[in-house]
């Protein structure tokens, strides 16, 4: 009888922080049922293998690509335009393929204001001559061309079509290794499917609610919370609430809230707002009518709203980013 034929795997990375190509590895020893299962045909971070090999393969001749970061350059479009038509199955790996993740929180901004800040206007770089990356550039041994830097942070299924997301900053092992396992079985859900359980960070936090409202919203520095009780009800946000679960509350778990890493729950395509729902239910605004209650003065307390609320989700939310004004 022959032997199955192995799957081909690719791995890519766009506008990423390095640590989703770190959680393939965080898998440890699982990482040989996934060898024995697919052989990698592409993984830069990994192996010496250039664009033009991946332009070389017939369409549709890997079977699953994970990819992970947004889009924000035309590199990064380029090759997931090139891996959406090479892949069968393309998922987006992590909050920044999936919503943007933390480079979109940079969508407050267009390129000339970060390209300001970043090599023009701060006090630590010397660039008297006021030079910024240009595309294009002549130099004596002919033309280089660097990646076009773009005004917006994307998602990838804002650029190609997207099959499945694995969410998560980065995804657990337990996560990937289920998701690998699915679609070796071939037991993937439907197309669109967000790989990760239906209920909320709440639902899996052990954590005791005891329905209590607050009238004090503390930053983490500021207080040590107690560690058998719900860290809402002690002042700290906790996206808990807003929040896709399948991490076991790992961040509760460590006595610090959850920032929203998994993306909005099921049905719900605005984290943000959802998260801003639960937090005005718990700061008691109904019973306070007719006292000195102020509650802008206890919502002036969230020192970051944007980072906040929308610290994974801004490219991905109806905000998307921000009107500049020309
Ligand atoms: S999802 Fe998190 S770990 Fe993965 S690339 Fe983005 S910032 Fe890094
Ligand atoms: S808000 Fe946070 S701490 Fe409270 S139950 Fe939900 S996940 Fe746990
Ligand atoms: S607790 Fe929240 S921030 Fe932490 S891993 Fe889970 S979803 Fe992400």
């Amino acid at each position: 009888m022959s032997a199955q034929p192995k799957l081909k795997f690719a791995f890519y990375w766009a506008a990423s922080c390095g640590g989703c190509e770190v959680a393939v590895l965080d898998v440890d020893e699982a990482i040989l049922q996934v060898i024995a299962l697919a052989d990698i045909v592409f993984w830069p971070v990994a192996m010496d293998i250039k664009y033009k090999d991946v332009e070389e393969m017939p369409d549709k001749s890997i079977d699953v690509c994970f990819f992970n970061g947004g889009v924000r350059n035309d590199e990064q479009e380029h090759l997931a335009k090139l891996l959406r038509a090479k892949a069968k199955t393309l998922v987006a790996f992590g909050s920044c393929a999936h919503l943007g993740g933390v480079p979109g929180l940079a969508n407050v901004a267009d390129k000339k204001e970060i390209f300001n800040t970043v090599y023009l206007d701060n006090p630590s770089t010397n660039n008297p001559d006021g030079v910024v990356p240009q595309p294009l550039c002549k130099v004596p041994e002919g033309e280089l061309k660097i990646p076009e830097f773009y005004d917006t942070v994307r998602t990838l299924d804002q650029v190609v079509d997207v099959d499945y997301y694995l969410p998560g900053c980065p995804p657990t092992p337990k996560r990937i290794v289920e998701a690998v396992m699915a679609i070796a079985k071939g037991g993937l859900p439907p197309k669109g499917t967000v790989l990760g359980p239906l209920k909320s960070v709440c639902d899996e936090c052990p954590r005791k609610k005891e329905d209590k409202k607050i009238s004090h919203i503390y930053r983490v520095y500021e207080i040590t919370p107690k560690p058998e009780k719900c860290l809402l009800e002690q002042g700290i946000i906790c996206m808990g609430p807003a929040t896709r679960g399948g991490c076991e509350a790992q961040c509760i778990d460590a006595n610090m809230p959850c920032t929203g890493c998994n993306g909005p729950c099921p049905k719900v395509t605005e984290q943000g707002a959802a998260m801003i729902s639960a937090l005005a239910s718990i700061l008691g605004v109904e019973e306070e009518k007719g006292t000195d209650f102020n509650p802008e003065k206890l919502i002036a307390q969230v020192k970051d709203p944007l980072g906040t609320f929308y610290r994974y989700a801004l490219p991905a939310s109806i905000l998307r980013r921000k009107v500049m004004k020309k």
